[in-house]
């Protein structure tokens, strides 16, 4: 059988680095063992799933290259749900229950003041026909629950380990609505069986979902796929990273000019025993990926730490992964040289822009010692330029003024560039060119 994994993101909101750790992951997994990474939309909240989420949510994991081999939703798959559902109240799995929220939490609170676990007491199995018909006509509609068998529930967790569950410890989960929607667990279930997921990796949020789960594949009449619960992501402070807290969507970090492998170097080995690196290529990730080098301490994501391999990134970056990236932020026409001029200054790949703006757009010079820049002005040799007409220039200025090294340079690069610091000279002096060195040596914006 073939190796197949999913990513299953509700589009109810952003994905952020929590959610995307667990999407790379999934993919590194799929592609370590040559498998299929399948995504999937938990779409059956109607009221909170929107198509600019789903939208975003495609966006964002193309943004990491996470490519998926198949996409499904489950909105579009609801009649097999209910198919399941009949089977499991045919095999007498699924019961009808009619309290409602406020009558659950009532009896939730009883037993928590009784000192007892807040199981749900499983009151509508003891229902008569009679009872149900009189609660109907009462116009209370059904919501339904798994009846969970005896004892305890056990799997070999690729990451926790030897994991039991004692099914005493879990309510009977409601699998459908009163209004006959599916909740999350029953879906989830289906679509694992039905396209052959062969390991479930997601956040250990779910651990007692598993539990609840493992027994309706079992009477599904499927084996369950094999688990890996990751410890959720926290923030520097050991607070959980909520979905709903825009700061660490991916979104917002593509806007805060993160590159995207920054990203995944970062959460592919956050929490592993492989020490964190940048690494330029997606598929670099792949070679070694282990689930048994992944901690069960709680990771921490700090985005100072992103910030920094997102700038060594950016310093190692070749010409042909620079080029690509470039040209997304409409910056055409630069060349290898220019790059490789720049990167060692840049923290952000937006930063680029502003050099190739320095070059080519208008700049305000400033000027430090107005006789010296114009005595240099008129040092400026004839056009044709490239990289040796830097260091000439530098040498005839320092003839003709007897100065030298910080008095000689710094004057001259905050004349011609506007900033204190920046990348070679002789890179930007031939793209600045002499209308415009000489003009700013002057003291004009140009
Ligand atoms: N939609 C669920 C979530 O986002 C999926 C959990 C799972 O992987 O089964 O938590």
């Amino acid at each position: 059988m073939t190796l197949t994994v999913r990513f299953a993101p509700s589009p109810t909101g952003l994905l952020h680095v929590g959610n995307a750790r667990i999407a790379l992951l999934n993919w590194l997994f799929a592609k370590a063992h040559g498998g299929y990474f399948v995504l999937r939309l938990d779409d059956t909240d109607r009221e909170r799933s929107t198509p600019e989420y789903e939208a975003a949510i495609r966006e964002d994991m193309r943004w990491l290259g996470l490519v998926w081999d198949r996409r499904i939703s489950q909105s579009q798959r609801l009649e097999r749900y209910a198919e399941a559902a009949e089977r499991l109240k045919a095999a007498d799995r699924l019961y009808p229950c009619y309290e409602t929220p406020e009558e659950l939490e009532a009896k939730r609170r009883r037993r928590l003041a009784a000192g007892k676990p807040p199981v749900y007491d499983r009151a509508a199995l003891d229902l008569t026909p009679a009872q149900r018909r009189k609660l109907e006509a009462e116009g209370r509609a059904p919501h339904w629950r798994f009846r969970l068998e005896e004892g305890e529930v056990r799997w070999d967790d690729l990451v926790r380990g030897d994991c039991r569950y004692g099914a005493e410890h879990l309510s009977d989960p409601v699998l459908i609505r009163a209004d006959g929607t599916p909740l999350y667990t029953l879906p989830s279930v289906v679509d694992d069986i039905d396209l052959e997921i062969s390991h479930v990796i997601r956040g250990e949020d779910h651990v007692t979902n598993t539990a609840a789960q493992i027994q309706v594949f079992a009477a599904l009449g499927a084996e369950p796929p094999q688990f890996a619960h990751l410890p959720l992501l926290t923030d520097a402070a050991g607070q959980g990273l909520s979905k709903r807290l825009g700061s660490l969507s991916l979104r917002d970090l593509r806007a805060d000019g993160i590159d995207p492998m920054a990203v995944n170097s970062l959460l592919a080995r956050l929490g592993s025993s492989d020490p964190i690196e940048p690494v330029a290529r997606l598929k670099a990730l792949i070679p070694g990926f282990d689930l048994g080098k992944y901690s069960r301490g709680t990771p921490k994501f700090d985005p100072a730490e992103l910030a920094h391999l997102n700038a060594r990134l950016l310093h190692g970056m070749s010409w042909d992964d620079a080029r690509p990236r470039l040209a997304v932020l409409g910056l055409t026409g630069l060349d290898q040289g220019f790059w490789e001029a720049v990167r060692p200054n840049l923290e952000t790949l937006a930063a680029a822009r502003d050099w190739w703006h320095i070059c080519r757009e208008p700049v305000a010079p400033v000027i430090e010692d107005s006789e010296f820049t114009a005595q240099a002005a008129g040092l400026l040799p004839p056009e044709p330029w490239d990289a040796a007409t830097w260091p000439a220039f530098a040498e005839s200025v320092k003839q003709a003024t007897g100065r030298k090294g910080k008095a000689l340079f710094h004057p001259l690069r905050l004349a011609l560039t506007g900033r204190e610091a920046g990348p070679e000279l002789k890179v930007l002096l031939p793209l600045i060119g002499r209308d415009r060195a000489a003009a700013r040596l002057a003291g004009l914006v140009a």
